[in-house]
């Protein structure tokens, strides 16, 4: 979706912008109606989701896919929030890569089984793209645990973390913008 700017002056001197914007814009929090219509938007979900302890896991070293082999070996438990650093964190940003590593679905259905609070992902989805199954989605936010995407770790080493990120109230939405913090 295109991102369109256009400054207005108003009559009384002042300065705004029209924005034209996809709710999954840039970095953004995917809420469950994202895959369900009748699903909690933001303001449902409420803030503790988005603001307390993390945990960074690195997983650059998968190459295609994030299995759930990858994050058994992570020792994730319930209630964790836990942010996913992928390869596409080293690839980087500067131009869209059809092929960017995605969580594979027994993988989130894996984190959708531990009951973890949110899941953070390096890229502008979770699920592989051009593909029709879309459980990379659906395990997660079936069980009302919101997703970060669009996050770039690339300076962030693996470890324990206070994450902030508020996406905009946007009410009845699919997904809002949010900007994301982390705190040592
Ligand atoms: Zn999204």
């Amino acid at each position: 979706m295109k991102v369109e700017i256009d400054p207005i002056q108003t009559s009384g001197g002042s300065y705004i912008s029209k924005l034209s914007l996809g709710s999954h814009t840039g970095t953004h929090i995917d809420t469950p109606r994202h895959v369900f219509l009748a699903g909690k938007d933001v303001d449902d979900i409420g803030l503790s989701p988005f603001i307390g302890l993390c945990r960074v896991l690195d997983l650059t070293a998968a190459n295609e896919s994030i299995s759930r082999a990858d994050l058994e070996a992570k020792k994730i438990k319930p209630g964790e929030r836990i942010l996913l650093k992928t390869k596409n964190s080293i690839n980087g940003y500067e131009q869209f890569i059809d092929n960017y590593v995605y969580l594979a679905p027994a993988a989130a259905k894996y984190l959708a089984e531990l009951e973890i609070m949110l899941l953070g992902f390096d890229y502008l989805s979770v699920k592989q793209r051009g593909n029709p199954d879309n459980t990379a989605h659906t395990a997660l936010l079936s069980q009302n645990i919101p997703i970060l995407e669009g996050i770039n770790l690339a300076y962030v080493n693996e470890g324990e973390y206070f994450l902030v990120v508020l996406p905009l109230k946007l009410m009845e939405l699919d997904g809002a913008p949010a900007r994301a913090v982390l705190l040592q």
